[in-house]
């Protein structure tokens, strides 16, 4: 949940958010809007301040649209002043972090750097001592995800339901702490794209996997680290009580132990991690010395301190205890002077310590007693000495928690002062638990270590969808092969008829590119992944019926966006384009689409175009960079049976009546489908009403006509007539009288 800040400087768009619960500060820049939109779409925004100027701007308007219900608030331009910025950085993060910017040449995202802790200072009321790290990231360092990539892919939540279970990250999630769940899922919303650091996590994953004995003892040891990200903030910000620091020192206490299971670690990742875990023991020694173990959530009631921290408050401890106990021996000693036996002493918030005499004994009272109060059946009373210990334990005890209150504060700043060091040991348990969790899942679904390369090659072998193969009984999966380039290989057509497993096989080969990309084992036997730089989806019905566009327009626009923004080295996912409008319409579409990302010089990107219209395959005909494939299906007699193989070549059959009867259509539908298809084919057209190239039945009819004469099963009777005549055997005003009758009729 970020706050953030945008602001504009000659063309370019600096963005800047923050986290306020953990102080994570993060900032960039980019000349394209579209770029920035795209990015912004896997951020969650609360809140977001912009500059007047950005009001009516087509960027904030796209922004808006994006993101609905987010609150924006436009601010004066002094806000994003960069005046003074290197003094307001300075204030909040350390030099020789600053250095590593280049804020000359980044003044869009200095500007909105500067609004943002500007404003933010003004509207927190807690301190800001865990905001000390800007991280600086380029957007050209990830792959590109747009929202629909992310949604169709279903990385976070089913497209249907928009549930967990489910998700990709569903199934990657096997983190024991809060940090390495974030990480994972910051990880899996921005994959990489540079082959070396990619390389530097696979790394690190296969060390963690072989490593079976360590991995166990490892997350077992991770799963005892609270969330000490957030528990530092807390502390930060002057909000931690006291059982915050003891579970931050029970945090730090498994540390040693961590550090001691990736000692022999031989990745270069691992060790940046080792090297990065600080146990801290003065910290840990200084909460374990003060801080009770089990202490109470509020601060101010005592119990928190430990005895021998303190010798001022030992002593205030001790009074209380002290006179206390007088109190406890009093009720004896009053027993046996009185000769009360149902002498009572007790307290309440409001009287305070008293005697209590039943009415029947009030008699016996000594004379010194002095009445306090009158029950139904007893009188309270209280005496000199017992007013006297009673104002020594009040006073004791309310100095007592006083005192407590002074020294837990000092203890929480003194803590707050080593943020830094917490923060960077949280990020190194966060980067650890994300790695063990990739580990961990790698070895139970049997993935493997993809091979990343720079070129343009994606070959798989025995590839699988890592969440239906999940969803599916074991061992009924079955896996698929893939070869992609950016030459012959660069434009699938794979065709089959509904429910064959097109969607599936397309969105696994995106799933493994995008899991290889985040440095995560893939589900196949053996994969070779030349990396991609953006990918995109055109998958199925969206769900944007509710935000008032069409099924249609809706896939159009992101058609749309697919084309002007893939590139080279981009990946497109293409899933029944054309769906959305009648089939001519759809057919046509879907052609001219395929025809301009296979032959655009611009474009040329790595393609997969489930369809099915199985008139497409037509296009591996003139085009070299297209090839067809379908999913395989056996027909056994009435029946068809998928048999979920990806094979070379495509198929000109769609069996949607075997489907609709697999479906459970009723028997009557089905055959009268059978009957309305047999008088299509024998129009002979293709569904475009175009000359198939060859294959198919050639028709010579133009589309309208095939269009409507497709149920004609008789000739119209004016043609029937006009055939039977010859006009040689007329007189001209008999053919006059004709072509009248002819006109009448025609009219109807
Ligand atoms: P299509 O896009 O061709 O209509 P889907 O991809 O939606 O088909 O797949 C239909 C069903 O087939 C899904 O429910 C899925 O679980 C199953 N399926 C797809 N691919 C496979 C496979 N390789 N092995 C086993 N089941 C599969």
């Amino acid at each position: 949940n970020f706050f953030a800040g945008f602001a504009v400087t000659d063309g370019t768009i600096g963005l800047a958010f923050i986290d306020i619960s953990t102080g994570e500060f993060r900032v960039t820049e980019a000349d394209d809007e579209k770029i920035l939109l795209n990015e912004i779409s896997g951020l969650d925004f609360r809140e977001v301040i912009a500059g007047d100027e950005l009001e009516k701007s087509a960027f904030l308007k796209a922004f808006i649209r994006q993101k609905d219900a987010c609150m924006i608030n436009y601010l004066p331009s002094d806000y994003f002043s960069v005046d003074g910025a290197a003094l307001l950085f300075r204030e909040y993060f350390h030099q020789d972090q600053l250095d590593k910017i280049d804020f000359e040449n980044k003044r869009a995202m200095s500007a909105a750097a500067c609004a943002v802790l500007r404003y933010v200072r003004e509207t927190q009321k807690e301190g800001f001592g865990h905001i000390n790290e800007m991280r600086w990231y380029p957007l050209n360092n990830y792959l590109i995800l747009d929202d629909t990539a992310r949604r169709n892919l279903e990385l976070f939540a089913t497209i249907q339901e928009n549930r967990k279970a489910g998700s990709l990250f569903h199934v990657l999630d096997e983190t024991v702490t809060s940090m390495g769940g974030r990480r994972l899922r910051w990880w899996l919303n921005y994959p990489l794209v540079d082959t070396g650091k990619i390389k530097e996590r696979l790394i690190a994953v296969s060390e963690i996997k072989e490593r079976h004995h360590e991995r166990g003892a490892l997350r077992k040891l991770l799963s005892g680290v609270y969330d000490i990200e957030r528990l530092g903030s807390r502390v930060a910000i002057g909000i931690a009580n006291a059982r915050d620091l003891v579970s931050l020192k029970n945090s730090l206490k498994s540390v040693p132990a961590i550090k001691e299971e990736i000692s022999q670690s031989e990745s270069p990742l691992i060790s940046e991690i080792y090297s990065s875990l600080d146990d801290m023991p003065d910290i840990a020694d200084l909460i374990d010395g003060a801080i009770a173990e089990d202490p109470p959530m509020t601060i101010r009631e005592g119990n928190i301190i430990k005895e021998g921290f303190d010798s001022e408050l030992d002593e205030l401890i001790l009074a209380s205890t002290d006179g206390k106990r007088w109190i406890a021996s009093l009720e004896a000693k009053e027993r046996k002077r009185t000769g009360i036996n149902t002498l009572k002493v007790g307290f309440n918030n409001v009287f305070g310590y008293y005697i209590e005499v039943t009415r029947a004994n009030a008699h016996l009272v000594p004379d010194e007693y002095v009445r306090k109060q009158t029950l139904v059946n007893a009188e309270r009373y209280i005496n000199e000495d017992l007013k006297k210990y009673e104002s020594l334990v009040l006073n004791a005890e309310e100095k007592r928690k006083n005192r407590e209150y002074e020294l837990f504060v000092e203890i929480r700043e003194r803590v707050g002062r080593e943020i830094k060091r917490i923060q960077k040991t949280a990020s190194g348990i966060a980067d650890l638990d994300a790695l063990v969790s990739l580990a961990e899942v790698a070895e139970r679904n049997n993935y493997c270590c993809p091979k990343i390369t720079d070129e343009d090659r994606i070959e798989i072998k025995d590839g699988r969808h890592p969440v239906v193969e999940r969803m599916n009984p074991e061992g009924v999966f079955v896996p698929n092969d893939t070869g992609m380039d950016c030459e012959n290989n660069r434009f699938l057509i794979i065709t089959g008829p509904n429910m064959a497993g097109k969607s599936t096989y397309i969105r696994q080969v995106a799933v493994i590119v995008l899991m290889a990309q985040m440095g995560s084992f893939v589900p196949a036997g053996k994969a070779e992944i030349g990396v991609v730089d953006k990918i995109f989806t055109r998958v199925g019905a969206s769900d944007s019926l509710a935000r008032g566009q069409s099924t249609f327009m809706v896939e159009m626009t992101e058609v749309a966006t697919i084309l002007e923004n893939a590139t080279k080295k981009s990946l497109i996912l293409l899933d029944e384009v054309g769906r959305g409008t009648s089939t001519f319409d759809g057919l046509s579409i879907a052609w001219a689409v395929a025809e301009y990302i296979h032959d655009s010089e611009a474009l040329g990107a790595r393609t997969l175009f489930a369809t099915h219209y199985h008139e497409l395959t037509d296009l591996a005909r003139t085009r070299e960079g297209v090839k067809n494939y379908s999913i395989a299906v056996k027909e056994w007699g009435e029946d068809i049976i998928f048999l979920r193989k990806i094979i070379e070549g495509g198929t000109n059959r769609s069996y949607g009546i075997q489907v609709a009867r697999l479906a459970g259509v009723p028997e009557d539908v089905v055959s009268r489908a059978k009957e309305v298809l047999k008088n299509l084919e024998k129009g002979e057209l293709d569904e475009m009403g175009i000359p198939r190239l060859a294959g198919g039945k050639v028709s010579d009819k133009k589309s309208g006509m095939a269009q409507l004469s497709l149920f004609a099963e008789e000739e119209n009777p004016v043609l029937k007539e006009i055939k039977g005549i010859d006009p040689y055997d007329m007189t001209p005003m008999e053919a006059l009288k004709k072509i009248d009758e002819w006109k009448r009729k025609v009219k109807g």
